[in-house]
C-alpha cells in the first residue's frame, strides 16, 4: 500500500515510521527540506533504539528507511496514494485547506485521514466533494511505542472507509478503537475527566497530590497519576481542552479555579518547572506550594 504522511513533526515522522515498518511504501511531505531531514533522523534514532533492544536487525532498519521517500511537493506526495494521513498543525483552517489540496491531487478513491486530537473531523471533512472517504486516525505520542489508534467516524464517513481504516490499523500492529466524532473522542474525554476530578480533590483538601496520584498509579495500575500527567501535558493545554469540552458537553467539564489560577501564575507544569509538582531536570522534586513551608 502507498501511504502519504503530511507533516514530518512530532507525530508525522512517527506515523511514517510505523507504516514503513509494516511494509508499506511511504511518502513523507513537509513544507521545508530541513524538517524532513530532522524527521528522518528521528526515525533513524528510533530504529537504532529498536536494534539495541533486539527488536530489529540492521538489515530491517535499512529496508524500512528505503521504503520512506521525502518531498516538499504536495502534488508528488499524493499522486499515487491509497491513504493520506495529515499531521499538520492543530488549526481547523490549515487542516481544511490541506484536505482540499489533497482532494484535488490524490486519486479519487484514496482515503483521507486526519490525526487531529480535538478538532471535529466532520468539520474538516466538510470541505470535500466526496467526504465519505474522510476519517480520523488519532495516533498517540510517541507513535512507535503507543499501541492505540482512535478511529474517529465523521458524520459523512462511509462504513467501507471505517472498515479500511481499521484494517490499516491492524496492518501496523496497533489496536484500533472506533469512536463517533464528538468532542474529546474517547481518549481525551476520559483522560481529562479523571484529571479535572483530581484537581477538584486538591481544591477540596481531600488528599495531598502525591496521595491522589498514588491512588491511581498504585491502586489502579495507571503508569502515572492524573495530576502528574496534567503537569506533563501542560496545565495550559489541559485548560484549553476543558474550555472546549465544557462548551460542547456541559458543566461537568468546568475548569476548576485552581487550574485557572496556576495558569495565570504561569505554573504550567513540567515545562515551566512547577504545576501540581515542582520539577527540576525533568524530575519531580516536591509538591507545589509545599516547599515554602517544608
Ligand atoms: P508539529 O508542530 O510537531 O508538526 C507539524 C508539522 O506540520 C510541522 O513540521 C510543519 O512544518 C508541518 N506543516 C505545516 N503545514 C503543512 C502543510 N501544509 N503540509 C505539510 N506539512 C505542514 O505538530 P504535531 O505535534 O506533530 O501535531 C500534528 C497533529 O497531530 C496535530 O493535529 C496534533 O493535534 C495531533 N496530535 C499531536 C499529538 C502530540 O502529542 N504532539 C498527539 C496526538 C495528535
Amino acid at each position: 500500500m502507498r501511504v502519504t504522511i503530511l507533516g514530518a513533526g512530532t507525530m508525522g515522522h512517527g506515523i511514517a515510521q510505523v507504516f514503513a515498518t509494516a511494509g508499506n511504501d511511504i511518502v513523507l511531505r513537509d513544507i521545508e527540506e530541513s524538517i524532513l531531514n530532522d524527521g528522518v533522523e528521528s526515525i533513524k534514532s528510533n530504529l537504532n533504539g529498536a536494534i539495541e533492544r533486539d527488536k530489529l536487525t540492521e538489515g530491517e532498519k535499512v529496508a524500512v528507511l528505503n521504503r520512506i521517500e521525502t518531498t516538499t511537493s504536495l502534488a508528488d506526495a499524493v499522486a499515487d496514494a491509497d491513504l493520506v494521513v495529515e499531521a499538520v498543525p492543530e488549526d481547523v483552517e490549515i487542516k481544511q485547506e490541506t484536505f482540499d489540496d489533497v482532494a484535488k491531487r490524490a486519486p479519487a478513491d484514496a482515503i483521507i485521514a486526519t490525526n487531529t486530537s480535538s478538532i471535529s473531523v466532520t468539520e474538516i471533512a466538510s470541505v470535500l466533494d466526496n467526504p465519505e472517504r474522510a476519517i480520523g486516525l488519532h495516533f498517540f505520542n510517541p507513535v512507535h511505542i503507543m499501541p492505540l489508534v482512535e478511529v474517529v467516524v465523521a458524520e459523512q464517513t462511509h462504513q467501507s472507509t471505517v472498515k479500511s481504516a481499521t484494517d490499516f490499523v491492524d496492518n501496523i500492529d496497533k489496536n484500533p478503537i472506533v469512536v463517533r466524532d464528538s468532542a474529546g473522542f474517547a481518549s481525551s474525554r476520559l483522560g481529562v475527566a479523571l484529571g479535572v476530578e483530581a484537581i477538584r480533590m486538591v481544591e477540596e483538601g481531600i488528599a495531598d497530590p502525591r496521595d491522589i496520584d498514588n491512588a491511581m498509579s498504585l491502586g489502579y495500575n495507571h503508569p502515572m497519576g492524573p495530576l502528574e500527567l496534567t503537569d506533563v501535558v501542560g496545565l495550559d493545554v489541559r485548560l484549553d481542552i476543558l474550555k472546549y469540552l465544557r462548551e460542547e458537553l456541559g458543566e461537568r467539564f468546568r475548569p476548576p479555579q485552581l487550574l485557572r489560577q496556576k495558569v495565570r501564575a504561569d505554573n504550567l507544569g513540567k515545562k515551566t518547572g512547577e504545576g501540581f509538582y515542582v520539577w527540576e531536570d525533568d524530575e519531580i522534586v516536591g509538591v507545589s506550594g509545599k516547599r515554602r513551608v517544608d
